[in-house]
């Protein structure tokens, strides 16, 4: 008898509201929302059964959850990654946001004003 890999899932047994991908609004805390989903990722970092679980993805086109370490926005696409640190941008259209979070998007401002001050 073969074991389902969904049995041996990491995520088993955690709140399904980890799961979701949280929508960008304008005004909400998306930094609050990408501190919960960093803590989806790093479970799925340690998870047996990520492979599986990514070509489960990839077959049922996943839409508006993390699984498998990315997050899918709801039309199924792949958060791209942050412009500043490379982790990935956490939001239902992450295809709008450049950067993951405030902290990224005030750096890669602080950077370019800077570059361009000693430019000058
Ligand atoms: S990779 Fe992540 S979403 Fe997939 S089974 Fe493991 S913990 Fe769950
Ligand atoms: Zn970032």
């Amino acid at each position: 008898m073969t074991i389902d890999w969904r049995h041996l899932a990491s995520c088993l047994g955690t709140p399904g509201s980890l799961w979701d991908t949280p929508p960008h609004k304008p005004g909400s805390d998306r930094d609050q929302l990408v501190l919960t989903a960093r803590k989806a990722f790093a479970i799925c970092a340690r998870c047996p059964v990520q492979s599986d679980c990514r070509a489960d993805a990839e077959e049922h086109h996943t839409a508006g959850v993390i699984q498998a370490g990315i997050a899918y926005d709801s039309a199924g696409i792949p958060s791209r990654a942050c412009g500043h640190c490379g982790h990935q941008i956490v939001a239902r259209n992450g295809a709008l946001a450049k950067y993951c979070s405030s902290a990224c998007s005030n750096l890669a401002e602080y950077q370019k004003a800077r570059t361009e001050r000693l430019a000058a």
